[in-house]
């Protein structure tokens, strides 16, 4: 079973315990009267739903109800960070961890990738 860190509870729980919201950091047009049909559609029902990471949005739904936001790999499901509904979006680059590179090694990139990829991340 998948577990999650709410931010709010500072402990990992079942995925059952939570819901996904959505997508994060949507932003709201200042007055949506103003807002073009084809403008307020694209908010409404568009959302980028990339393959690898994302930044959604997920409740603790069955713990203490909070929303909170979460960047998670679509591709093998795992949480990379959860934060606070009010904390900026972290970088990234600094939450991806990247092998140290030998200094010996003569192999080519792909050949490294590729034995590295096969271990399980935890
Ligand atoms: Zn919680």
């Amino acid at each position: 079973m998948l577990l999650i860190k709410c931010p709010y509870c500072e402990e990992e729980r079942p995925e059952l315990e939570f819901r996904n919201a959505g997508e994060a950091h949507l932003v709201r047009a200042a007055s949506i009267v103003e807002q073009s049909d084809d403008d307020f559609a694209a908010f409404l029902y568009f959302r980028q739903n990339p393959k690898g990471l994302q930044f959604e949005r997920w409740r603790h739904i069955h713990g203490c109800g909070r929303f909170f936001n979460a960047v998670r790999d679509s591709v093998s499901d795992k949480f990379l960070t959860v934060y606070k509904a009010d904390e900026p979006r972290p970088n990234v680059e600094q939450l991806i961890v990247r092998p140290a590179a030998s200094a010996e090694s003569t192999e080519e990139p792909d050949a490294k990738r590729a034995p590295r990829a096969k271990k399980a991340e935890v």
